[in-house]
C-alpha cells in the first residue's frame, strides 16, 4: 500500500520525443498506488525528469504509430500480434454480442411467463429449502439470495430447461458453433505467430518479452493502481486533451498466449451460464407471487 502525491500525468513518445501532460481533478492529491508503481515510476523519473507531482508514461503518439505501422507492418512480429489480436477482439466481441442479446431478449420473455409451480416441480427438494421458505414479507434481496441457492442446490435444473429453450427459439446452439468456426481458427493463427515471435529483453525485470502498443484513452478516468480500484486509487483526467496514446506494454510469451485464450469458445459456453444465472435469479427476485 503505497501513497503518492499525484497531480496529472505525462505521456511520452519513445519515438518523436513528445511530452503530452494531462492534469487531474482535483489538483495535486495523495493517490494509493501500489508498490510496484513507485519503483517503476522512480525508473521512469530518472529517465524523464521533471516534476515528482506527475507519473509518468510511455509509449508512441498517433502519428508516430502510423509511421511505424506503415514502416514496420508487414515484417514486424509485434505488429502482426496487435493487429491479429485487434480482429480478435473486433470479431469476439460481436459475435458474443449477438448471442448475449438474443439470450436476454428470449430468456427475459420465457421467465416472465415462469410461476412459483413450475419453479417448485422442476425441482421439489431444493425449492422446499429455498424459494419455498420466501414469505410475502421477504426482501427482495432476500428472495434473490434464495433463488440464488435454488440454483445452485438444484445443480441449476432450471437453467438447463432454459438453454433447452434458448436452443429452439435463438438458435444458440448454431450461434456457438458460428462463434467456435470463426473465432477458434483466428486464435490459431494468433497462438502460431506468439510462438515464433522473437523475445527481447523488455520487461520491467527485463524478462523476455515483446513490446505491444495498446491504444488508450488519456481522457478517460483510470485507477492509477492497476491492482485495486476504488475512490482513492482513481483519476479523472481534466478538460480531455488530444484523447488517444498508444501504450508500450511488454508481454511475455504466456501473457500473450493468455490474451489470445481469453476468447477460447469455451468460456463464451461458461459465460453464457454465467449470464443466465444472473437473468435467472434476478427474475426469480421480481416475480410478483413471492410479493
Ligand atoms: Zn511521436
Amino acid at each position: 500500500m503505497s501513497w503518492m502525491d499525484v497531480q496529472g500525468k505525462i505521456y511520452h513518445c519513445l519515438e518523436c520525443g513528445a511530452s503530452i501532460p494531462v492534469e487531474h481533478e482535483g489538483g495535486r492529491r495523495p493517490t494509493q498506488v501500489s508498490d510496484l508503481v513507485v519503483w517503476e515510476q522512480m525508473e521512469l523519473a530518472g529517465r524523464h525528469g521533471g516534476s515528482d507531482d506527475y507519473l509518468h508514461e510511455e509509449g508512441l503518439c498517433p502519428g508516430c504509430v502510423d509511421a511505424l505501422e506503415q514502416r514496420e507492418a508487414p515484417r514486424s512480429p509485434a505488429a502482426k500480434i496487435a493487429k491479429l489480436h485487434a480482429e480478435l477482439v473486433d470479431l469476439a466481441s460481436s459475435l458474443q454480442r449477438r448471442i448475449f442479446d438474443a439470450i436476454q431478449e428470449t430468456a427475459g420473455e420465457w421467465l416472465e411467463r415462469l410461476t412459483q409451480s413450475e419453479l417448485r416441480s422442476i425441482d421439489p427438494a431444493a425449492f422446499s429449502t429455498t424459494l419455498g421458505k420466501a414469505s410475502r414479507d421477504s426482501a427482495p434481496e432476500e428472495i434473490h439470495e434464495l433463488a440464488c441457492n435454488y440454483l445452485e442446490q438444484s445443480n441449476n435444473a432450471l437453467g438447463g430447461v432454459l438453454r433447452e429453450h434458448l436452443h429452439q427459439a435463438t438458435g444458440l446452439a448454431e450461434m456457438e458453433e458460428e462463434y467456435a468456426g470463426r473465432v477458434g481458427p483466428l486464435i490459431d493463427r494468433l497462438v502460431a505467430v506468439i510462438d515464433k515471435v522473437p523475445m527481447e529483453t523488455a520487461g520491467l525485470d527485463d524478462s523476455p518479452a515483446v513490446v505491444l502498443f495498446f491504444a488508450k484513452d488519456t481522457s478517460a478516468r483510470e485507477s492509477l493502481n492497476p491492482l485495486v480500484e476504488y475512490e482513492a486509487t482513481v483519476r479523472q483526467p481534466v478538460d480531455p486533451g488530444s484523447g488517444t496514446f498508444f501504450v508500450s506494454t511488454p508481454l511475455a510469451q504466456t501473457q500473450l498466449n493468455g490474451m489470445a485464450k481469453a476468447f477460447l469458445p469455451e468460456n463464451v459456453t461458461s459465460i453464457v451460464e454465467d449470464v443466465l444465472a444472473q437473468i435467472i435469479a434476478g427474475r426469480i427476485a421480481a416475480m410478483k407471487s413471492f410479493r
